[in-house]
């Protein structure tokens, strides 16, 4: 018995609105949508995290999201989309899904964007900047080995 409901969903045991299917991915519509259409899309293989997807499922996935992003234009008439994945904090199932959302200007949408915040000053800024991309430097060395 499967505890997860993306799972559940992605194995047809809990019924939910599907958009769209294919062998590794599949995206239904959210029980409690930013605005109609918002859309979340899982592999059908279980994985927690962004962190934790492979390589090769991470491409599809991106490929697919931006399939969705053009549907909510053709089909609901959207402007545009927002494109989102809460990575553990704020990930209420832990199951990897991208939040696809239909936007339009002046759609009222604040919740996604969190209070921002400003540098202390220039230096703040050079100093997160180089930990940052000595970070992925030694990652992308690390991949090398
Ligand atoms: P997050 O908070 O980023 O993990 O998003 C989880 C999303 O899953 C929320 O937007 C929920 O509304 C949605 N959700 C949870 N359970 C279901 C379900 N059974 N069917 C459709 N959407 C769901």
């Amino acid at each position: 018995m499967k505890t997860c409901i993306f799972c559940q969903i992605a194995s047809g045991d809990v019924p939910t609105g599907i958009v769209f299917e294919d062998e590794e991915t599949l995206a239904f519509l959210d029980h409690r949508p930013l605005f109609p259409g918002h859309c979340l899309l899982i592999p059908r293989v279980h994985v927690e995290t962004l962190v934790d997807v492979p390589a090769p499922l991470l491409a599809k996935l991106s490929s697919n999201a931006r399939s969705l992003a053009i549907a909510m234009e053709k089909a609901l008439g959207a402007q545009g989309a927002f494109v989102a994945i809460n990575n553990r904090v704020s990930q209420s199932v832990p199951h990897v899904h991208v939040h696809v959302v239909p936007r339009t200007k002046g759609d009222g949408l604040k919740g996604f964007f969190w209070p921002r915040q400003k540098y202390r000053d220039p230096e703040h800024m050079g100093e997160v900047r180089g930990v940052v991309e000595r970070a992925m430097k030694e990652m992308a060395e690390g991949d090398k080995q």
